[in-house]
């Protein structure tokens, strides 16, 4: 019998991994708690049409990526559902306000998730089947002040705020406005027109995409594109007074608090629901799969999917991708241990022990060793571990003066311990 194995896309997460993604967890619920967010769960598949109508249907994820089936009826009072795991989770967020009448209480809601969505993508490094995102929505009726760009810049910055709390260093936020609805289809048309007469020459995807969704031809990586592409009409000059002031605003609000960005005029992502700001932070670190996260503002996407107007804006986070961006560091780090104490003798172990505090109050990164191990054990961990190996017996414990070797130069030095810190702080 052939052994059977997680499907294609899937994995299991293991301890001591699962270790990491609490710890990103707990940070997300501390940090959200801060600004107001309260938690919302909503059901890990959805009626169909509710991704149809909220997410688009020409977009990739409802076009080709969605796991959808027929459930059939179990009763005569049932009726046959065409039902989808959820692909993302912000349709259904904003079916549960519609459906709660979370609107009627004349206030902004501030809902944060953290679950697994599913999408039949290529799987890849950071790119899964079945992957976890941590998001979060703010919505509201008009006269809740959910239209204001404060909202998007607070957003923003409690994003800032998040992956500067994770320890995640090196990130850059992208951001973008899209325009209205009303700016867009002008857009829209004047990128059908430029695409006309040179699509020919463009790859197959993006030759459908300047047919059923030309936005889409400007988020392509495709290398012989790009000369095309960077010729295509901006978005910029097609916002309309009310659309070019709210994203000034969101800017000067950025600039007001310190959070750096990039407007990136190309940036219109893939779900078609965003209107007006929409943003990416990236991580270098991570490849191909390099967008940490998404998001953006959906003023429609209520009143697309049958309820009142309520306008809103959220962000989506690839818990896969902060993992491994975190992981990446981790293993950075690892490496540049200053030292790693080797007793030789398992009776030395106090002595060692209190020479690591000695070590790591003078401001050094230390790994203890363990006096049981022989000494070829204590040289492949310390190599592993450390850029020198600190070596001491009873003899060197009674003189004073202790051995040091560093992994990359092979060379060995007898040193004072009265000058152990400042040897090993030395590269
Ligand atoms: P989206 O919902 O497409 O805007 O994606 C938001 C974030 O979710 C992305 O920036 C990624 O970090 C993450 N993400 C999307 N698709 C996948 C996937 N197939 N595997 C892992 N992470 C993903």
């Amino acid at each position: 019998m052939s052994t059977l194995k997680a499907v294609r896309g899937t994995r299991d997460l293991l301890p001591p991994e699962t270790e990491l993604w609490n710890f990103v967890e707990e940070t997300a619920r501390r940090v959200f708690a801060g600004y107001n967010f309260g938690e919302i769960r909503t059901p890990i598949f959805e009626d169909t049409q509710l991704f149809a109508r909220g997410v688009g249907e020409e977009t990739d994820i409802v076009s080709k990526e969605m796991y959808t089936w027929e459930d059939r009826a179990r009763a005569q009072s049932e009726k046959a559902q065409s039902l989808t795991l959820r692909p993302e989770n912000t349709a259904g967020v904003v079916r549960a306000y519609i459906e709660h009448k979370l609107g009627e209480t004349g206030l902004l809601q501030k809902l944060y998730y953290i679950g697994p969505q599913f999408r039949r993508e290529r799987p890849q490094k950071g790119r899964y089947r079945q992957f976890w995102q941590i998001g979060a929505e703010v919505i509201g009726p008009p006269s809740a002040g959910a239209e204001s760009p404060l909202r998007d810049a607070e957003v923003l910055e409690m994003l800032a705020t998040f992956l500067d709390e994770l320890g995640i260093t090196g990130w850059r936020l992208e951001i973008n406005s899209v325009g209205s609805a009303t700016d867009r289809p002008r857009y829209i048309a004047a990128l059908r027109e430029a695409l006309a007469p040179v699509k020919h020459l463009m790859c197959e995807d993006n030759q459908r995409r300047a047919e059923t969704n030309p936005l889409r031809v400007l988020d392509s990586k495709d290398p012989n594109d790009q000369e095309i592409i960077d010729k295509l009409p901006k978005i910029a000059d097609y916002l309309d007074e009310v659309s070019k002031a709210h994203f000034a605003a969101v800017l000067a609000a950025l600039d007001a608090c310190g959070v750096e960005y990039e407007v990136n005029p190309r940036l219109v992502r893939g779900l078609d629901y965003y209107t007006r700001t929409t943003f990416e932070f990236t991580h270098g670190g991570l490849g191909a799969q390099n967008a940490l996260l998404g998001g953006g503002r959906y003023d429609g996407l209520s009143e697309a999917i049958g309820g009142p107007k309520a306008p809103g804006i959220g962000f989506a986070m690839g818990e896969d991708r902060l993992i491994l961006t975190l992981e990446a560091q981790a293993a950075k780090q690892t490496s540049f241990a200053d030292a790693y104490l080797a007793p030789m003798g398992e009776t030395l172990n106090p002595a060692a022990l209190e020479l690591a505090r000695e070590l790591r109050r003078g401001g050094l990164r230390v790994e203890l060793g363990d006096g049981a191990f022989r000494l070829k054990k204590s040289f492949e961990m310390g190599n592993k571990l450390a850029r020198k190996i600190v070596l001491f017996g009873e003899d060197e414990l009674q003189s004073g003066i202790l051995t040091v070797k560093d992994f990359a130069s092979g060379e060995q030095v007898k040193v004072p311990r009265a000058e152990l810190v400042a040897a090993l702080k030395q590269n």
